[in-house]
């Protein structure tokens, strides 16, 4: 299996490894496979007996044919050992009327980016032996807190990688900057900064982009690599768990095979439904596609109008993960519906006017497959009481938006059919809010409103959580942005 950028008419080819170790294309696109592999009756039949780990690398195997399947099985082994993923990689909850949670959140960080980033370094890895890489990755993240721990939790301890990771000192959560001042691993350095998450990001672009710290690091044996969200080797691992959920409901009695699922995705980047279109054109039964977005709802009057307008207020909201006007993976959507040449023009447009339309053609088979509904921050955090009252179920802010979204869905349409919905993070993750949704009320501090909302609804707080605030704290810098450079350079000696 080869791979080509979304923008590349000539189709220039690449390789799983060369595509998972470049991260981006060099025209600016996004790597794509050059078609899409099948999933058969016969192969979901073997996989429905089969552990998270073996559906996981069976389907990598599709797309990483320059990885051998023991390879794959024994990073998918390590990944998603029982030990990471305690209660298992994406078990399904069934709550009321055919919904069911397919919880993605089980891992390190208690956020459905473990998924892909628990992976992902461990095929970074091997990707530097397959095409003869003879120095150290350097990875360097700016995060406003989720995908800085994620991806901390993901690459530490990995083989011929480091990372720095660097945070607005003010402008993360109280947990979130305890996840990762008492991160541990030898190859992994924290550090914030003086600024905002702007600043942080306009500093690890600034460096990226600098011929002279390349030049610094290519001395040293560094080389710069992303944990970014549009790598390939981020996108794949996703696919998985819709194809593990799918087998779920036929050994539940849920489903007889061939007939047909429904998912909602809670939407930001758009890469965890994208994986989910994926998995619907290698022939797993997935019937409609919803996305849900909160009141940044860009992609809700995409799916509508068939345009896309980023000339529009930003709100920051309650599931902040999802608070984006730029959703990258799109581009990927547009080229399986449009191809290379349409979409270059369309990112063209959108990089001078902040805006495209798609044809009518093109719009109606994106609508033969997708829906777009949004949750304001009432509905969501009225869609977490319902969701308490009606199933029992504790449902974080960015599944609350999906589970609205699933519910509107299902109303406007009349659809009845299984819906899984991607619960994206735990509950604890966003306690605040999720205690201030279900009782009006705010606890008494951020993380005592972790131990609150266990007592008041009877459920755990996940172990990646728990004790934090005992946790030894080993990363304490904090320097101006304009030093993030010196920062990185003290650190590799
Ligand atoms: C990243 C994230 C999302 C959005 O996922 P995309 O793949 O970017 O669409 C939703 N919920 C949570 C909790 C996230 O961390």
């Amino acid at each position: 299996m080869k791979f080509q950028s979304t923008r590349d008419q000539s189709a220039t080819k690449f390789s799983a490894a060369q595509v998972i170790k470049q991260g981006l294309a060099s025209d600016g696109g996004l790597f794509v496979p050059e078609s899409i592999p099948t999933l058969t009756v016969a192969e979901i039949e073997a996989l429905r007996n089969a552990d998270y780990p073996t559906r996981a690398a069976k389907i990598l195997g599709k797309f990483l044919t320059d990885y051998t399947e023991e390879e794959l099985l024994a990073d998918c082994r390590a990944a998603y050992a029982e030990s990471s993923f305690v209660g298992g990689a994406a078990p399904l909850v069934a709550l009321k009327n055919n919904v069911f949670s397919m919880e993605l959140w089980h891992g390190p960080t208690a956020a459905f980016k473990d998924m892909a980033l628990q992976i992902m370094p461990r095929l970074l890895s091997r990707a530097l032996v397959k095409t003869g890489e003879e120095r150290t990755a350097l990875i360097l993240v700016a995060t406003s807190g989720d995908t800085g721990k994620a991806a901390l939790e993901g690459y530490k301890d990995i083989d011929r990688i480091k990372m720095v990771v660097f945070y607005p000192v003010d402008g993360v959560s109280r947990v979130q900057k305890l996840q990762m001042q008492t991160q541990t691993g030898n190859n992994v350095y924290v550090c914030a900064i003086n600024g905002n998450f702007d600043d942080a990001q306009t500093g690890v672009k600034k460096i990226f982009s600098s011929d002279e710290d390349v030049k610094y690091l290519n001395e040293k044996g560094f080389f710069f690599s992303s944990a970014n969200s549009i790598n390939w080797g981020r996108l794949a691992p996703q696919i998985v768990y819709y194809v593990s959920a799918y087998c779920d409901l036929l050994n539940n009695g849920t489903l007889q095979m061939g007939e047909k699922m429904n998912v909602t995705v809670p939407t930001g980047n758009f890469g965890n439904i994208l994986a989910a279109y994926i998995a619907k054109l290698m022939g797993l039964p997935i019937d409609r596609l919803v996305c849900a977005s909160n009141k940044n709802n860009i992609l809700t009057d995409f799916f509508r109008t068939g345009t896309y307008d980023r000339n529009r207020a930003f709100h920051l909201t309650m599931s902040p993960s999802m608070d984006i006007l730029i959703s990258s993976n799109l581009e990927r959507l547009l080229y399986f519906m449009a191809g290379a040449e349409h979409t270059a023009a369309y990112m063209e447009s959108l990089n001078k006017t902040g805006a495209y339309t798609i044809e009518p053609e093109i719009k109606k088979a994106i609508d033969a497959s997708f829906s777009g509904f949004c949750a304001n921050e009432e509905e969501t955090a009225q869609t977490i009481r319902d969701t308490m009252k009606e199933s029992g179920y504790l449902a974080d802010t960015h599944t609350a938006v999906a589970l609205s979204a699933a519910r509107q869905y299902m109303k406007v349409s009349g659809d009845t059919k299984p819906m899984v919905v991607a619960s994206t993070a735990s509950p604890y993750k966003f306690a605040n809010d999720v205690y201030r949704s279900l009782y009006g009320t705010n606890p008494t501090d951020p993380l005592a409103a972790l131990d609150e909302l266990s007592a008041k609804t009877g459920t755990e707080i996940p172990y990646p959580l728990r004790g934090i605030g005992q946790r030894k704290i080993r990363f304490t810098d904090v320097v101006p942005a304009a030093d993030m450079w010196k920062a990185v350079q003290k650190y590799l000696g």
